[in-house]
């Protein structure tokens, strides 16, 4: 039987350790994405598959509504202080687009509970939140959105801030507070008594290749929100459990969100694991029986034991403020190196979350034509220089851009985190030749 491949041509893995990873014909790749800037922790570490191991062979798989178990509430008590929510709740499901959906319900119910009959949620121009229904219905990007128009449901979109592209001309002083405004007008429009949600995340990932908002724009927004009664949703799925510099980008912004969405990161790749986390006012309000909901991997134990491993090795290992230290590195050195390259337009970032994007012309910011497929290109230049690197959008008003993001494993070396430089301004000379 085929497989149904996700891309032609591909190199078979053969193994990974840290920041590295080999092919089954021998060729290296320092993995500069993470995968998708998921593998926090760095591959093949021993501690973690042996958590994993432990608790499948002390029992691999029951319900989650037959039996609780030991090590997800052990799992749930660690987590807890890391969490910028008061007295969170965590719903374990296996991966991002899970832990959204999740959300939104969650969402949902809150209101329900409370006597109100709230649906629509308001998300962000260019954002990414998953590729199940309801989470590409809060996602703001065209392109992925085009052929399930008629699947998608009732989600509106408001402004995102872009620094390298900011719509305001005040930027950038009071440019987070033109944004607050746009997110009012876009309650307003929708109605105030239907808005159930806001869904973003704190530095947008994906869809603009790390942009950290201006300083002014989370505490305006989340203002707008409480005023309007409507629940604040931080998708930390991409930049969670260290990858900024902090535990969550939430803390950058002294943001405290009533629901929260973790992935990627939360189990570093070593199982498929998603949280949805709920403020305990947002929790006791549903209730335990209050949420219509499930998978059949939800609440998972094997998911729960590997968090627990991955969790202890950031914590223990200092990786969080690795993650700081290194990603100030990495973008220093690519302003440095990469500053004057007439195809580089911004290099910007938090943590080990550093995007490149990519111009025809810097003066004017004028993206490449989409015919040029620079972003594709870039990617098998370097893929041929054994570096990996994760394709991410620029969003030129409207038309997508070109973009990189940098995310690699929280323990890379400053000797490494060079070399991964050295690659990719190699890459953007032998397509710029
Ligand atoms: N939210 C964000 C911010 C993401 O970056 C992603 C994945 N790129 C998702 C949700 C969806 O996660 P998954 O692919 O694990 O379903």
């Amino acid at each position: 039987m085929a497989v149904f491949a996700r891309a032609p041509g591909l190199p078979r893995v053969a193994w990974a350790r840290g920041v590295e990873v080999v092919d089954t014909d021998g060729r290296r790749y320092l993995d500069a994405s993470g995968g998708a800037v998921v593998v926090g922790v760095g591959h093949g570490v021993e501690e973690v598959v042996e958590a994993a191991a432990a608790q499948a062979r002390r029992v691999a798989y029951v319900h989650g509504t037959a039996f609780g178990s030991d090590v997800l509430e052990e799992y749930a008590a660690e987590l807890a202080p890391l969490l910028p929510l008061d007295d969170p709740a965590v719903y374990p499901v296996s991966g991002g687009s899970e832990a959204v959906e999740t959300a939104l319900k969650m969402a949902r119910a809150y209101h329900l509970a409370r006597g109100e009959d709230r649906w629509v949620v308001v998300g962000r121009e260019h954002s990414y939140h998953g590729n199940s229904r309801g989470a590409l219905d809060v996602s703001g990007r065209a392109a992925l959105r085009a052929p399930y128009l008629p699947w998608l449901g009732p989600a509106v979109h408001t402004s995102t801030p872009q620094e390298y592209r900011c719509g305001f001309d005040t930027h950038p002083h009071g440019c987070g507070l033109r944004h607050a405004e746009r997110l009012e007008q876009t309650i307003a429009d929708a109605g105030p008594e239907r808005v159930a949600a806001f869904v973003a995340e704190p530095v947008a990932g994906a869809g603009l290749a790390a942009c950290v908002p201006p300083e002014d724009y989370w505490p305006a927004v989340v203002e707008v929100c409480r005023r309007h009664g409507v629940l604040v949703v931080a998708d930390e799925v991409m930049t969670g459990f260290g990858r900024t510099g902090r535990w969550f980008a939430s803390e950058h912004f002294g943001m405290r969100p009533d629901l929260l969405t973790a992935g990627k990161g939360a189990a570093s790749g070593y199982w498929p694991l998603g949280l949805a986390v709920a403020s305990g006012e947002v929790h006791e309000t549903i209730g335990d029986g209050g949420l219509v909901h499930g998978f059949t991997y939800s609440h998972h134990a094997v998911g729960a034991a590997t968090g627990l491993a991955v969790l202890r090795r950031l914590r223990d290992h200092g990786l969080v403020g690795a993650a700081e230290e290194r990603g100030a590195q990495l973008a220093g050195l690519l302003r440095e190196r990469l500053g004057d390259h007439p195809w580089v337009g911004d290099v910007r970032g938090a943590g080990l979350l550093v995007g490149v994007e990519l111009v025809e012309d810097r003066g004017s910011r004028t993206p490449f034509p989409r015919s040029r497929r620079v972003t594709e290109q870039l990617l098998a230049a370097a893929k041929e220089l054994g570096l990996l690197l994760y394709p991410a959008a620029g969003c030129a008003d409207g038309s997508r851009g070109d973009a990189v993001l940098l995310g690699p494993p929280l323990v890379i070396s400053a000797a490494e985190v060079e070399q991964v430089v050295e690659r990719l301004v190699a890459a953007l000379d032998v397509l710029a030749d």
